[in-house]
């Protein structure tokens, strides 16, 4: 969620929490200034919103301790046994409808999905693009020591130009195929790339589920498209609310924490 804050007359952002914080701890601004985000009716102290924040934090802790949670819709609370959990989230009958609604329509869940940002998804990119190359190695060595046996040791023969092309084109071809497969295969199956597991993050569904080998393989493509735009389809995700890349809009897919 982003913040704004006055500065004089003059009303200063969008900026995120965290960088709120940072003017704090640089004097830029104090518990006196008024901040506004979204969904707020009025400009606020940030000193009251700290405080207010706090005891709602207490009362979260008192609620629980009598086995009563708050519906993190509304915002009231209720009984934990009369409310329906979805991850971190608890939500009570009244709003239970409104709920299921917005996960189905693919709307962010306050508390519920954390999305992974650029760099450590970078990171992940970064793991993968190691082991796959490891595995061409040993792919290409073993194709290599084939193809010298298969040669015939005539002089002469062996220089033959097409056996450097027909060998040029099986190798692009397997480590196409490589590529795609190692992909297509641990995506659909678990949701996330060795680099990605490493990482701890995996790829969703906008409610949260599961993505099959069909979304797999559609998402392993549109990172093509993504790649061809000068990478920009991979830079879009640190400019995304919900951190999502060309190819995750195009496969309705998004990348979180475990
Ligand atoms: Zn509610």
């Amino acid at each position: 969620m982003d913040w704004y804050y006055a500065d004089g007359k003059r009303k200063v952002g969008p900026i995120s929490k965290e960088e709120l914080k940072l003017l704090v701890k640089s004097k830029k601004i104090n518990m006196a200034t008024l901040v506004w985000r979204q969904g707020m009716k009025d400009w606020e102290e940030l000193g009251k919103i700290a405080k207010q924040k706090e005891s709602s934090a207490q009362q979260l802790q008192k609620t629980a301790a009598a086995g009563q949670a708050v519906c993190s819709e509304c915002g009231r609370t209720f009984p934990e046994e009369e409310m329906i959990s979805f991850e971190n989230a608890k939500v009570c009958a009244g709003c239970k409808p409104v709920f299921i609604q917005k996960i189905k329509e693919g709307m962010s869940v306050a508390g519920v999905m954390e999305y992974a940002g650029f760099w450590i998804r970078f990171g992940a990119i970064f793991i993968d693009g190691i082991i796959l190359w490891a595995v061409q190695m040993v792919v290409y060595a073993v194709f290599g020591i084939i193809t010298a046996a298969a040669i015939p040791s005539i002089p002469g023969e062996s220089s033959n130009p097409s056996f450097f092309i027909i060998g040029q084109v099986i190798i692009t071809l397997l480590s196409f195929v490589i590529s795609a497969a190692y992909d297509i295969w641990f995506v659909g199956r678990f949701g996330a790339t060795p680099g990605k597991m490493a990482c701890k993050i995996k790829i969703v569904t906008p409610d949260g589920g599961k993505v099959n080998y069909s979304r797999a393989l559609g998402r392993y493509f549109a990172k093509w498209i993504s790649s061809m735009i000068l990478g920009i389809g991979f830079l879009m995700a640190a400019f995304d609310d919900e951190k999502r890349t060309l190819h995750d809009r195009i496969c309705e897919t998004r990348v979180i924490r475990k």
